[in-house]
Formats: structure tokens, C-alpha cells, sequence
């Protein structure tokens, strides 16, 4: 068998920290993976650059010139990771047989990317990056991540409990993935529908390199709320059933006071009518913003606007590698 070409595609959003040390320790493995026969010569590491407004995309730029291994994407504005992960797939796919894609700062543990392709070569379209533990990532973190997935699950989403974006793809997979074409991107719900023949690598997740999370808490909420409102429905059946119930309960205490008036014991219901207002119309109102949540998602899919634009590439034109680094 032919050894697969490999493109490691790695999004970038302001990493001139970590960008050199990433690019070395991509490069070491990429060439002991060669050498091993494992991978083909013409693998790659394909950094794209989302929007940075630091150095990053000099630095890729700089790279490239010296490092035959690296090519790089620019998106013409910060586009976002999954945006910025899928402009990378969706280039790799042209000249590789199998696509992995990382986080920058090299979090999760490249050394497994060698078990990755043992599993492509035994027949696997997608292998999936899990983490063992997450004990270095901060007690918040993983509550809210823990919460998250089993939250997920509960309402019915399939998705891979402890993984995030590393992961190896097939060009088949990848072709597969272009058909879902909508414009809410929540890659690791999505993935795990194409239902090809996968398999899990098990790893330690690590600290970041260097510099700071580029999630920070409102990113990661309107993520996780773009995952849920993407795949489920189940936030709007949730309002219908308190709907439901709260006109059952006003029902019983309209029987309630019919009764009370019957006895002869007017009730004198300032309290009670002022609480069911509010009551009642705050579940109005959170009602209309549920829907109104679905309402923007089918307004923003319906306008089917270009997911990101790039702007520049580096290296992509000659596919066989000129090296000398
Ligand atoms: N990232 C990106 N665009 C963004 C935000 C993040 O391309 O708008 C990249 C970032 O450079 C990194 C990856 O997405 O390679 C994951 O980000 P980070 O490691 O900061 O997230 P965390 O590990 O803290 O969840
Ligand atoms: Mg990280």
C-alpha cells in the first residue's frame, strides 16, 4: 500500500507564542513519521491564519521560506475557529489522502497522531482525539465542559464525550462532510453523523504552550449555545411543557377560588395576581426567546453568506515539497 499523504492543518488566532515551538515539534514528527515509511513525503503542516492581529501570519510567512513542511492559509478576518478549522479541511482535501486537525497550542498530545494513522491504515475513515483526563485544564473548565457534554447527550446529540477538534479525517470523510452545508458550524456534533468507520485515541491533555486561551467565557457560552440550538429542538418542547403546565396550575387555582368564593371567603388577591403576571410573562418572554434563537439561526442559514474568505496561501501551488530546513 501507498503511504497516505498527511496535512496537519492547524488554526491560528493570535499564537506568536507558540507558533515557533509548534512548528518544530509538527516538523520532528512529521519526519519521524516519513522515515518510518508511516506517511508520504509530500505531507504538510497547513497553518491557517484566522484574522490574527499579531505577528502569526509573519511568522508563518518566515516559516515557510525556511521550512519545506509548512504552508499557510490567511482568512481575509477573524472568521472563528470552526470557520477557520473547515477553510483549512476544505483546502487539505485538495492534495491529501487524510487531513488531522490541532489546536496551536498543542494541548493535545501529538504523539498520538502516530496511532491516528495506524487506525487510517486499518481501514479508518475518522479517528477521534479523546481525552483521558483533563487535569490541566482549570476546575471551571472542566465542570462547565462536563456539564456541557452530558447536558448534550441527555437532550439526544451524539457526541464524543472528552472530544474536541483533534481528530484525523479521511479525503472520503471530508468529501462526505462538505454535503452538510449549513452555515452553523458545530464540527464535532456533524462529524460523528457522517457514520463512517471510526475509532477513538486515548491521550493526556496538556498544558497550553504559552500565551492565553482565545475562548474565553462569552465565546465558549455562545458556543455552547450554538451547539445545542444547531441539533435540538429540545429547548422549544422544554417551554411547551412549562406552557403546559403553568395553564394546568392556573386552571386549579381558578377552580381554587371559584370554590373559596362559593364558602364565602373572597380572596383578595393582590399578591397572587401580581406573581402570575410576572409569572406568566416571564415565561413569555423567555418563550419568544427561544424561539427568536431559532428564528436568527434560520435567518442567518437562509442569507447562505461565505463561511470565511481567504486571502492569501503559502506553498500551496507546488505540491511536492521544496525542503531544506
Ligand atoms: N482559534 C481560532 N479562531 C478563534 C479562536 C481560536 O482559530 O477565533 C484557534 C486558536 O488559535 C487555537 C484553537 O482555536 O489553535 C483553540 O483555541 P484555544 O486553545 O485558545 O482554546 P482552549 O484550548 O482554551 O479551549
Ligand atoms: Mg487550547
Amino acid at each position: 500500500m501507498n503511504e497516505p499523504i498527511l496535512t496537519i492543518v492547524v488554526p491560528c488566532y493570535n499564537e506568536e507564542e507558540v507558533l515557533q515551538e509548534t512548528t518544530k515539534q509538527l516538523t520532528y514528527l512529521l519526519e519521524d513519521l516519513e522515515t518510518e515509511k508511516l506517511i508520504h513525503t509530500q505531507s504538510k503542516i497547513m497553518f491557517v491564519d484566522d484574522g490574527s492581529k499579531d505577528r502569526t501570519w509573519n511568522m508563518i510567512e518566515e516559516e515557510s521560506f525556511v521550512n519545506g513542511y509548512v504552508t499557510g492559509l490567511k482568512l481575509s478576518r477573524n472568521a472563528g475557529h470552526q470557520n477557520a478549522l473547515l477553510a483549512g479541511l476544505m483546502k487539505a482535501k485538495e492534495f491529501s489522502d487524510c487531513v488531522i486537525s490541532i489546536d496551536a497550542d498543542l494541548q493535545d498530545d501529538i504523539t498520538v497522531i502516530r496511532e491516528f494513522i495506524l487506525k487510517y491504515n486499518e481501514g479508518c475513515e475518522i479517528v477521534y482525539g479523546v481525552r483521558r483526563k483533563r487535569d490541566t485544564d482549570t476546575f471551571f473548565k472542566r465542570t462547565t465542559a462536563n456539564g456541557f457534554y452530558r447536558f448534550m447527550q441527555k437532550i439526544g446529540i451524539d457526541l464524543i464525550p472528552n472530544h474536541a477538534d483533534f481528530r484525523l479525517m479521511s479525503k472520503r470523510a471530508l468529501d462526505e462532510l462538505c454535503r452538510y452545508e449549513e452555515n452553523n458550524l458545530f464540527l464535532r456534533g456533524i462529524i460523528p453523523l457522517i457514520g463512517f468507520k471510526s475509532d477513538n485515541a486515548y491521550y493526556d491533555r496538556k498544558e497550553r504552550l504559552a500565551g492565553t486561551t482565545k475562548y474565553p467565557l462569552k465565546k465558549m457560552l455562545a458556543f455552547a449555545a450554538d451547539g445545542i440550538t444547531s441539533f435540538s429542538i429540545a429547548p422549544i418542547r422544554f417551554v411547551t411543557l412549562i406552557g403546559m403546565m403553568s395553564i394546568i396550575l392556573s386552571v386549579l387555582l381558578g377552580g381554587y377560588a371559584i370554590v373559596q368564593e362559593i364558602l364565602g371567603h373572597t380572596e383578595s388577591g393582590w399578591s397572587s395576581l401580581m406573581i402570575s403576571i410576572w409569572f406568566i410573562g416571564g415565561l413569555q418572554l423567555l418563550g419568544i426567546g427561544v424561539i427568536g434563537e431559532y428564528i436568527g439561526k434560520i435567518f442567518k442559514e437562509v442569507k447562505r453568506r461565505p463561511k470565511y474568505s481567504i486571502e492569501a496561501n503559502l506553498n500551496l501551488e507546488d505540491t511536492p515539497r521544496k525542503r531544506e530546513i
